[in-house]
């Protein structure tokens, strides 16, 4: 321990200021009476260090896949700062210098795109979202095209609205009732395949299950499906190739609009500057937040094409057919401010490029992960994002137990690497590690996350051992 003692007294006082004050997020405090709650002070590009001196690599960028250009960028709070001494706040029923110059830049990256529309979280950019399909309803017609497809396994938030379009157990038990006028449909984890069939043999169920959904609803009552371009919280799960193009083709036959949720994948986690990039598709919406600002101010936009958009402007203002809803935030510089030097960082230091050729790397050493632990069931990712699968038993692929994840990422953060991992009590899914570096990462770095993963597996697996 290289603290001073004053230094010492100091952590020691923050984090017991915070054990007593703060009431942390998805957290059961009990843990606090036998040990500390982690309180970060200090980051710089891949790493953080706790009050107690500990240095961590991060595989997280902040614990939730949010700090994709790396910590410490002065850049970025220099022009929050500037912006925020010029002009720090009117609401967004006017405009801003940022908030104009961000959007515009944005909508480069989205070139079907044509509008954006600010908010401040991942959950309110779905809710706006949400409200746009449920005022074109009733604006265009009797509002009976209401309805709002979503995916078992996917997450869109935490906010009631949010929440009712998710398909988590851990997330939503305890919390109803939801929102009416959501209905989900099937997951695509060929690991898991819901129909019990296996890829090149399975003519796409999961992604035909929209269309079943949709007569079964009545295609004249649903407005929207809401999808993540890869399942992110639910276990990183990549789509086939074939998966989106048959979703939007459903989508055209029955006039419902294709919502993409880029929360965790937009802005070059996966190598390109929207998950859904990777794929033969053209959404209507696409929301956002995350990586927008990599976390350096609170910032989210729901970006539509230019004829959803224009359907607002075809109604008469005294019928209420303008967009309705305000968020006070939105109005705040700082994050336009931040989103736009955090682009211009993803442009100038080529890090698509980067998530590309360390996403290669990554994918390459969890390949062999899996050869040499048989507590490894699957591999998926696409970037610097990817999901390893811990299973006790291969062939029946049968999940680990909860606490076995828990020892794996346990074992990683006293080897002085921070991993994540999927939703507790997920029912049968609470086993998938998570790792999401942030796009910066280094070939060393990357060698660093999986040395670690190798031995904590392997101290695992004699857990296992010792279970069995
Ligand atoms: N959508 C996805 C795919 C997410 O993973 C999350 C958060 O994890 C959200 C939406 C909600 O974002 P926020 O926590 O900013 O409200």
């Amino acid at each position: 321990d290289t603290n001073t003692d004053s230094g010492s007294n100091l952590d020691q006082d923050i984090i017991q200021t915070d054990r007593e004050t703060v009431w942390h997020h998805l957290t059961q405090h009990t843990q606090f009476e036998t040990s500390d709650p982690m309180v970060i002070v200090r980051g710089e590009g891949m790493r953080v260090t706790d009050a107690r001196g500990r240095e961590f690599l991060d595989a997280t960028s902040g614990g939730v896949w949010s700090v994709n250009v790396g910590y410490g960028r002065t850049e970025i709070a220099d022009a929050v700062r500037e912006q925020l001494v010029e002009m720090c706040y009117f609401a967004n029923t006017a405009g801003s210098i940022p908030g104009a110059k961000f959007a515009a830049k944005l909508l480069e990256k989205l070139p079907q795109m044509g509008r954006v529309y600010y908010s401040n979280s991942g959950s309110e950019a779905n809710e706006k979202a949400y409200k746009m399909v449920r005022q074109l309803a009733h604006m265009e017609g009797d509002g009976r095209k209401h309805k709002i497809i979503y995916r078992d396994r996917d997450y869109h938030g935490t906010t009631i609205g949010a929440l009712s379009s998710t398909g988590q157990f851990e997330r939503k038990e305890q919390y109803g009732p939801f929102a009416p006028g959501f209905v989900s449909f099937k997951h695509c984890c060929c690991y898991r395949c819901p129909f019990g069939k296996s890829y090149g043999n399975c003519d796409i169920e999961c992604a035909r299950d929209l269309e079943t959904v949709i007569q079964q609803e009545g295609p004249d009552t649903v407005g929207a499906v809401v999808l993540e371009p890869i399942t992110a919280g639910g276990g990183v799960i990549p789509p086939v190739p074939e998966y989106f193009p048959i979703i939007q083709q459903i989508c055209r036959k029955y006039d419902v609009l294709l919502h993409i949720d880029e929360v965790v994948c937009g802005l070059g986690r996966t190598g390109e500057w929207f998950g859904h990039q990777h794929y033969d598709v053209a959404p209507d919406i696409v929301t956002m937040a995350k990586g927008v600002a990599s976390g350096y101010a609170a910032i989210s936009c729901t970006v539509t094409t230019e004829s959803l958009f224009e359907r607002f402007k075809a109604q008469p203002q005294e019928r209420l057919g303008y967009f309705r809803d305000i968020s006070t935030f939105a109005g705040c510089t700082a994050g336009p401010a931040a989103g736009l030097v955090n682009v211009e960082i993803i442009e100038r230091e080529k890090l698509l490029h980067n998530v590309r050729e360390r996403g290669a790397q990554l994918m390459r050493g969890l390949e062999w992960l899996k050869q040499e632990h048989e507590l490894v069931g699957d591999v998926r990712g696409v970037g610097l994002f990817a999901g390893l699968e811990l299973v006790s038993d291969r062939d029946r692929r049968t999940p680990v137990a909860e606490q076995l994840a828990a020892a794996v990422a346990a074992h990683c953060a006293e080897a002085g690497v921070l991993i994540g991992r999927t939703n507790r009590s997920f029912k049968e899914f609470n086993n998938t590690l998570c790792l999401s570096p942030a796009l910066i990462a280094t070939a060393a770095d990357i060698d660093g996350i999986l040395h670690a993963l190798d031995q904590s597996l392997a101290r695992a697996s004699n857990k296992q051992a010792a279970i069995a």
